[in-house]
């Protein structure tokens, strides 16, 4: 039976550029995820976009002197040109300024004020004597007043993770020039968390069987523990989306607020362009459809407790105000699998003194497979864990090249070579060579298991592990021998390598994209496994935005066992991956950090 499923990705902040624990906290894991399921079977969309407002960006442009425009335009260009070279098959990777964005935003905002869940207050603000004007949140650094960390955000602390209320940090000081501020009065727009407790505690209760430990944890934990309390969702900054309510001219809403709308209206967006208005409607009005939010483990309440509580408050009044549609009620998170961090070389990644492998920057000497390959064999799904050149290397030369690419590429070449370029007949099957076969067929149902339950890495281990049992039983069954004194015998072990590598080809082919369809095109396949990106450039009333899409076209993978007909024609192999030179290791690790 066919699901709907949302693949909500993080947003990654238009100021900076990507780098590889950026790619294995949640780009990476939801491709993995939406790759799977389109070979199963299912109806997926993927969606995201640069969080472009804010002043993550602002702080950017201050520091460089172009606009904040100009900084969104520079990074969501780079993040384009990523996602295509990586293969993170997006089906709408947008951004949030765009005038969809804007109005999906305030009609969520003007919902959640028909339910009575927003109200207003005023409140003091750090304003900066020297600038003449009030310094948004992460404009402010001081020192967490719940951990006593010197270096935390004016919202948010890095250490202990805590959710912070600016006004109360220790030794306060401006980002921008380190002079201190002073608070002043301003009046804001709050949501009432309190009020949505309940429900925000009942709907997480509802998922404790099944999040990981780590979410309930700073999830339900942390309501038990603290409660909410309201938060405010407005504020002082002309970059951003206009509060939508008179007399509020020159305030915005606060980016967080608005950027995690971006799933919803990201849908919405990928409706309107593949020219299905209301399509995105069955991924989000039906209780039935799943939506999994991969995040990093910095934006858990964020995407766990505060996004739902937006759509719980916003409720009916949503379609309402958005497009006239009665009783119509938006579908809550069903998972929320984020990950923990991924380090480098032992000490925690910091893009601003480079302590940092960035991803356009490593796709410009190795392949996106080995990449992809490394970062899901380390994904830190339950703990953090740790990039070491000397790991990349021998994980690629022991297990990428050693374990599957030689697997594949040398049946193939003896294939290609002693059947005249075709998949020989086997007749009938031996008891060895079923029985390697059924154990390769298993690992759909086992591999699926893993996947579908978000356990990445454990799906990949049980494709590598069978291909270590196709490479026993080649050593066993000794074809290159074999075709000495007995062909017949021999092109019974090639057809079953060539059937079991076909199957392989697809447990690999969420994990290792480019190099299965390579491998599917060896075997003789002429349609591709999946189907297509490419850029679009929309106008709206903002201006233009360039998005990533998706195309299925002629995407023929099926997540079952190789049907693989003898006598098929191969094309000519050539090697899945490259062997590195360990020096690498060393040469790569000068580099980090300078
Ligand atoms: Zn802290």
């Amino acid at each position: 039976m066919s699901e709907h499923i949302l693949i909500a990705v993080a947003w990654p902040y238009a100021n900076s550029h990507i780098h590889v624990g950026n790619i294995t906290g949640s780009y990476l894991p939801a491709d993995i995820f939406a790759r799977y399921h389109r070979l199963a079977g299912n109806q997926v969309i993927m969606v995201s976009g640069s969080d472009s407002h804010g002043t993550p960006v602002t702080v950017r442009a201050d520091a460089e002197d172009v606009t904040a425009y100009q900084v969104y335009q520079k990074y969501h260009a780079g993040f384009l040109e990523l996602y295509q070279k990586l293969g993170l098959y997006y089906d709408l990777f947008t951004s949030t300024h765009t005038e969809n964005h804007f109005k999906v935003s305030q009609s969520i905002f003007l919902a959640l004020q028909k339910n009575n869940y927003l109200y207003s207050e005023h409140q003091l603000q750090w304003f900066s004597p020297t600038q003449g004007r009030f310094l948004p949140d992460r404009y402010v650094e001081g020192t967490c007043y719940v951990c006593g960390y010197a270096n935390a955000r004016g919202d948010q602390c890095d250490q202990c993770g805590s959710l912070l209320d600016a006004t109360q940090l220790i030794n306060p000081h401006s980002k921008i020039d380190g002079s201190r501020p002073e608070l002043r009065d301003t009046e804001h727009f709050y949501l009432d968390l309190g009020a949505l407790e309940p429900a925000i505690i009942a709907f997480l209760r509802q998922r404790e069987g099944y999040w990981r430990p780590n979410v309930l944890r700073q999830s339900l934990g942390q309501i038990l523990a603290n409660g909410l309390h309201g938060r405010a969702i407005t504020r002082d900054l002309d970059w951003g989306i206009p509060v939508p309510v008179e007399g509020w001219e020159g305030k915005c809403l606060y980016v967080w607020f608005e950027a995690v709308i971006g799933y919803l209206s990201a849908s919405i967006e990928w409706a309107q362009l593949t020219n299905q208005a209301d399509a995105w409607e069955r991924w989000w009005l039906d209780p039935n459809a799943k939506s999994y939010y991969f995040i990093g483990k910095d934006n858990i309440p964020f995407h766990a407790v505060i996004w739902p509580g937006q759509l719980l408050g916003a409720g009916e009044w949503f379609g309402k105000l958005f497009y006239g549609k009665e009783g119509a009620r938006l579908t809550l998170p069903y998972d929320v699998p984020a990950n923990e961090f991924l380090n480098l070389e032992g000490r925690k990644i910091s893009g601003s003194r480079n302590w940092a492998v960035w991803g356009l920057d490593f796709l410009s000497r190795y392949d996106p497979d080995p990449l992809r390959y490394y970062l899901t064999v380390n994904m830190p799904e339950t703990k953090d864990t740790d990039w070491d050149w000397d790991g990349f290397v021998s994980r690629n030369n022991d297990e990428l090249v050693a374990t599957w690419g030689n697997l594949a590429n040398r049946v193939l070449s003896f294939a290609y070579k002693h059947w005249e370029g075709y998949v020989p007949e086997p007749g009938e099957l031996r008891l060895d060579d079923q029985e390697i076969l059924a154990q390769v067929d298993s690992g759909f149902q086992s591999a699926s298991e893993h996947l579908s339950a978000v356990r990445l890495r454990a799906g990949l281990g049980e494709a590598m592990r069978l291909a270590a049992e196709v490479n026993k039983y080649l050593d066993k069954t000794a074809p290159w021998f074999e075709i000495k004194s007995d062909k017949s015998s021999a092109a019974k072990s090639i057809y079953t390598a060539l059937r079991a590598i076909d199957s392989l080809k697809i447990l690999f082919a969420p994990f290792l994209p480019f190099s299965s369809e390579r491998l599917n095109t060896y075997l003789g396949f002429s349609q591709p496994l999946f189907g297509e990106q490419f850029l679009e450039t929309v106008t709206d009333n903002l201006g233009e935005h360039t998005v990533l899409r998706y195309r299925p076209a002629n995407a023929s993978g099926r997540w079952q066992p190789s049907q693989l007909p003898a006598g098929q024609a191969l094309n000519q192999p050539q090697a899945l991956f490259r062997k590195l030179d360990p020096s690498v290791a060393s040469e790569e690790r000068a580099h980090i950090g300078t």
